[in-house]
């Protein structure tokens, strides 16, 4: 009979081979679509497309191959967001760069920026548009707006310089940076005091202090300040209610994505103050847009 070494020594790990192994080490780890896991991280780390793996199925790896991929895996395993481990993410009709210093762009921010889309497309609003995204992370919003919003020039903020070197780069890697401003600062605090924005969008951290321990494991490998929104998770709106007033144009729109059962608390906000505002659903039927109007018609 031949030892476990000498049989380790004669198997060629092929693509097939090695997709087998990883899906079944990662499903162990309790990773959900371990295979497609372990397709996407494989054909990330040999430069090919998923495709590409399934028409190369017998290609043997090298011992170079073979390590990089293993480090991929455990790191996977851990816990590590797949997202992080490929670099990228897409998001509605652009591919951006996402590295361990920005929000992973979700799902659910993309039925946000439909709505905006589709705001602008019934109410018509003067050319050329003034938007605003506060917390911009990655840039998900600002440059799905300025790709979207042909015309619309795009303010991006965020507290993290860090997101906001990452933002950029995406806005370069894109081509929409000359449409593009990115300002590191808290709320409204880095902008001119002139300017005043036809849309000021933003998702914000809402996560509520006592739920932040119970994120899934990936959740809690994104920076904190991405999710923290305090006790209730309703913060940075109170903040933001409190001083976005100078910063919006007078038939303007303030677009935010919210936490699970935040809308109406949120909405009331500015309810309070004159405006009125209607919440939207995500794909999960969970209540997730509120579109804030300062112009009651809308
Ligand atoms: N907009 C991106 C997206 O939707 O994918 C990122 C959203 S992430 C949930 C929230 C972002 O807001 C983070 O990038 C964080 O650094 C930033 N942030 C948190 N508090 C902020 C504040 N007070 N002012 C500006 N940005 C803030
Ligand atoms: N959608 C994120 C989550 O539930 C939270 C995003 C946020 O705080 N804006 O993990």
């Amino acid at each position: 009979m031949i030892g476990q070494a000498e049989k380790r020594q004669t198997t060629t790990w092929t693509i097939s081979l090695l997709l087998e192994a990883a899906t079944t080490y990662l499903a162990k780890q309790k990773i959900a679509a371990a295979r497609l896991n372990a397709e996407l991280l494989l054909a990330h780390c040999l430069g090919l497309s998923r495709l590409q793996l399934y028409l190369n199925f017998n290609q043997p790896l090298n011992k170079q191959e073979r390590q990089d991929y293993k480090r991929l895996l455990i790191k996977r395993a851990q816990g590590m967001p797949l997202q992080y481990l490929l670099g990228s993410q897409p998001f509605r009709y652009l591919n951006l760069t996402v590295t361990e210093a920005v929000f992973i762009p979700r799902p659910e921010t993309e039925i946000l920026v439909e709505q905006v889309v589709n705001w602008v497309q019934k109410n018509k609003p003067a050319q050329p548009l003034k938007v605003l995204d506060i917390g911009t992370g990655s840039g998900a919003i600002a440059l799905s707006l300025a790709y979207e919003l042909k015309l619309a020039k795009v303010w991006a903020t965020d507290i993290s310089k860090q997101a906001l070197a990452v933002a950029h780069k995406n806005a370069i890697d894109n081509g929409l940076s000359e449409r593009l401003n990115f300002l590191a600062g808290p709320f409204f605090q880095p902008l001119p005091a002139n300017v005043k924005f036809d849309i000021i969008v933003s998702n914000p951290p809402y996560i509520k202090e006592a739920d932040l321990v119970a994120l899934p494991p990936e959740v809690q490998k994104e920076p904190k300040v991405a999710l923290a929104g305090g006790l209730d998770g309703l913060e940075f709106y109170r903040t933001f209610a409190k001083e976005f007033s100078p910063y919006l144009a007078k038939n303007g729109l303030i677009a935010f994505e919210v936490g699970e059962g935040q809308a109406e608390a949120v909405g009331q906000m500015f309810a309070a103050q004159g405006l009125t505002y209607e919440v939207f659903k995500d794909l999960n039927k969970v209540n997730r847009v509120v579109l804030i109007y300062a112009n009651c018609k809308n």
